[in-house]
């Protein structure tokens, strides 16, 4: 079969079972420039990364496993661990291809390898994506169960390249059924001795992110701006909150599940929230005049249909690539002279509040709040003014301003550990791990 990429995750999945593979990998060998794989039938998704030009970036390794139980395809996407062990949330997601499976492991891995480079903090980039299968009860806790404690079993075999976390579709509930199995994740429950779920630090970066936009903008405070916030779950909701308490005078916010709506609506009775619940594929937000769009949803939301659309000044928000196409996107954002804080600098504080967490847990933990301060050169607030200020002095995007200092910042090793990521996954395809787990 030559196009493996194009078959949907479950018949993938029936593939792999035919040819009796549970586990696989696919490895880049930097020296020769080609890219790896465990079983002589998956040659051609190694082929498929090494001729992508895209979101295929020399990703040190890609690990994949099918859960025994409900035949579930997980996968965990090391980027680059120059800077310490890959990490990143895992989602949990429906694909309708290996491709956009693929895909959205690579972009998320490589985005983390800048989100932490960027932050300061001492990880490399990496991201678990498993595909929901649609003959699955995926909201049955006992499947749910088992589906995240074989990650961590998985995580376990993988000797710690890789160190996963909450994300889109997981919850700090099945972070602790991967922790019953690996100690290589953070984000676990608080009364488990983790840090929990990230979302109301995240929410406070991005109020930081927003206020350094306005004071570049020359536009003051957040007091008494107009705000329209997509997405009113784990970020959006605690965010709209913030904004609030800082004196913005107006939040226009939507969000495809009603009951979101509602409860945010019923925990701000009396503010000026127009919330409103609208149907998946909905873009009426985009033309909602304002101060500052905040895209706390889906990735890919920005591109040349949803770009003309929008009547603000300043893009700032949580949702993870927001750019559809990261050059076209970012280009066309300043031609409209929109501030676009890029997306993996203003919603840092999730990695950055577990980051630690296996190095103990403070209340108010300094290494924390220096990333919400202004004295602190690398804190959001600073690195934001510092993106945007050359960025007018450049005249270059925003977008390639940020990945530029942040790959700089990712290739630099580890002061204590080196670039030992890639020897671990060196060390696993030499010792055969693909047939681990059988
Ligand atoms: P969430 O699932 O809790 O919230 C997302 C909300 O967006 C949901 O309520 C969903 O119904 C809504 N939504 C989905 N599609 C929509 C659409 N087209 N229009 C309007 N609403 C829509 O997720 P979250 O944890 O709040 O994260 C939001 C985004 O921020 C994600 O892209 C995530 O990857 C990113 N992010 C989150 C964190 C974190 O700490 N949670 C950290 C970094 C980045």
């Amino acid at each position: 079969m030559n196009h493996l990429e194009r078959l949907s995750p479950v018949d993938f999945v029936e593939f792999l079972r035919q040819e009796k593979i549970r586990r696989f990998y696919l490895a880049y060998d930097p020296a020769a420039k080609t890219v790896k794989s465990s079983h002589p039938q998956l040659q051609p998704l190694a082929e498929f990364l090494r001729a992508d030009g895209r979101d295929f970036a020399g990703h040190e390794g890609l690990f994949f496993q099918v859960t025994e139980k409900h035949g579930t395809l997980q996968g965990a996407f090391v980027h680059r661990t120059c800077r310490g062990q890959a990490a990143g949330g895992v989602r949990y997601w429906t694909y309708d291809t290996v491709e956009d499976y693929l895909r959205d492991g690579l972009r998320l891995s490589k985005g983390m390898t800048h989100k932490s480079a960027l932050a300061g903090l001492w990880w490399g980039g990496g991201k678990g994506v498993m595909a929901r299968r649609p003959d699955v009860d995926s909201e049955n806790p006992d499947v749910r169960r088992d589906i995240y404690s074989e990650y961590g079993l998985f995580l376990s075999s993988l000797q710690g390249c890789y160190v996963t976390a909450e994300d889109v579709g997981t919850t700090v509930a099945d972070i602790a059924s991967v922790f019953s199995r690996t100690r290589f994740t953070i984000c676990v429950p608080p009364e488990w001795g983790g840090s929990g779920n990230p979302s109301v630090p995240t929410a406070r970066g991005i109020v930081c992110a927003m206020e350094a936009a306005l004071e570049f903008a020359g536009k003051g405070s957040l007091g008494g701006k107009t705000i329209a916030v997509q997405g009113m779950g784990n970020v959006g909701g605690p965010l709209i909150g913030f904004l609030f308490e800082k004196g913005v005078r107006r939040i226009i916010a939507c969000d495809i599940d009603p009951r979101t709506v509602d409860s945010v609506r019923r925990d701000l009775a009396g503010r000026d929230l127009a919330a409103r619940a609208v149907p998946r594929g909905d873009t009426t937000i985009f033309g909602e005049k304002c101060d500052i769009f905040s895209p706390n949803a889906t990735g890919a939301i920005f591109n040349p249909g949803t770009i003309p659309q929008l009547q603000t000044g300043i893009v700032c928000g949580a949702a993870n690539n927001q750019l559809e196409d990261p050059v076209r996107d970012d280009s066309a954002l300043l031609e409209r002279g929109i501030i676009y804080v890029p997306d993996f600098l203003a919603n840092r504080m999730g990695i950055v509040n577990s980051a630690d967490e296996q190095s103990g847990c403070l209340t108010h933990d300094p290494l924390i709040e220096r990333h919400l301060a202004r004295d602190w050169e690398y804190s959001v607030f600073r690195t934001t003014l510092r993106v945007l200020g050359e960025s007018k002095r450049t005249g270059e995007p925003t977008g390639r301003i940020a990945v530029r200092q942040a790959e700089k910042l990712s290739l630099e090793p580890h002061p204590i550990f080196g670039h030992r990521g890639r020897q671990i996954i060196d060390s696993l395809v030499e010792g055969g791990w693909a047939k681990s787990g059988i």
